[in-house]
């Protein structure tokens, strides 16, 4: 089956609203028409949503918004929250969960993913879950599992009608911004087994309908070898989104990985 190649800018902490508006705008200022193959989400803070969803709008870009986080309740006394009402009102289609900043740094669990990952669902919004072991867990050979019991909890009570909807990364702690990728042989046969648990989770048919995308220091010097692995749908990608140069470069990439995936297709 064939699915959309996906690109992903996670901006986390970085850029005020100026400085967001002015990023979005030279992004969008370097995409073509073309960039409409391949899904662009632009990941801004929650301040920058509606700054970075206004410019994509004034410029009938294909690009769509998307939140680093939310609560999954609708409203209510949860100081220093957003819900998923609140980022959708700010424009936003896309909403990361469970990234491992996150998982390390605020608490989150596999239980709050999960709630997080039915309310998107319920609010129209689509969640983009991310999925990675640590280096240890990786050393000690436990990385498949691991990550699996992630992807199983992330979507448990999840019905498969919902399958197009969702979007995982797999985001090995270790490549988060340290510069360290991991080999495209790793990561594609990490999510060639992500994948594989998918297709047990939602079935056979829905299962293939999710991407899985790869984050971990993902830039141009490495773009093309890992979507040259056909199990990866596309990139997560930090520190090399906050340049418009090179986010640009990474979505062309993806646009030559699609091409030739339509073509290796064919001949088959
Ligand atoms: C991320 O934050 O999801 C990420 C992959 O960061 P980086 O590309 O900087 O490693």
């Amino acid at each position: 089956m064939t699915r959309k190649l996906m690109m992903c800018g996670n901006w986390k902490m970085n850029k005020n609203y100026a400085e967001a508006v002015s990023l979005s705008q030279l992004i969008s200022n370097r995409s073509y028409k073309n960039w409409k193959d391949v899904d662009v989400v632009l990941i801004p803070p929650a301040c920058d949503l509606k700054g970075v969803s206004n410019v994509l709008e004034f410029d009938h870009s294909p690009m769509q918004v998307g939140a680093q986080n939310c609560h999954w309740e609708e409203s209510g006394a949860y100081t220093g929250e957003v819900s998923p009402l609140m980022i959708r009102d700010c424009g936003a289609t896309w909403c990361l969960v469970g990234h491992s900043e996150r998982r390390q740094m605020f608490g989150e669990t596999d239980t709050t993913v999960n709630l997080k990952v039915k309310s998107l669902l319920a609010h129209g919004l689509k969640p983009i879950v991310c999925v990675g072991e640590t280096l240890e867990c990786r050393e000690a050979g436990e990385a498949l599992p691991f990550v699996t019991s992630q992807v199983r909890a992330a979507f448990a009570g999840v019905d498969a009608r919902h399958a197009g909807e969702v979007v995982v990364a797999y985001e090995p702690i270790w490549a988060i911004g340290t510069g360290r990728t991991a080999t495209p042989e790793v990561a594609g046969e990490m999510c060639g087994a992500i994948h594989e648990c998918l297709a047990e989770v939602f079935g056979p048919e829905a299962g293939e309908r999710v991407r899985v995308l790869y984050g971990g220091s993902m830039k141009p010097a490495n773009v093309e070898r890992l979507l040259a692995q056909e199990t990866i749908d596309g990139g997560l990608i930090g520190g090399a989104s906050l340049k418009d140069e090179d986010f640009a470069i990474l979505v062309e990439a993806a646009l030559k990985a699609s091409t030739a995936r339509g073509a290796n297709r064919l001949k088959k």
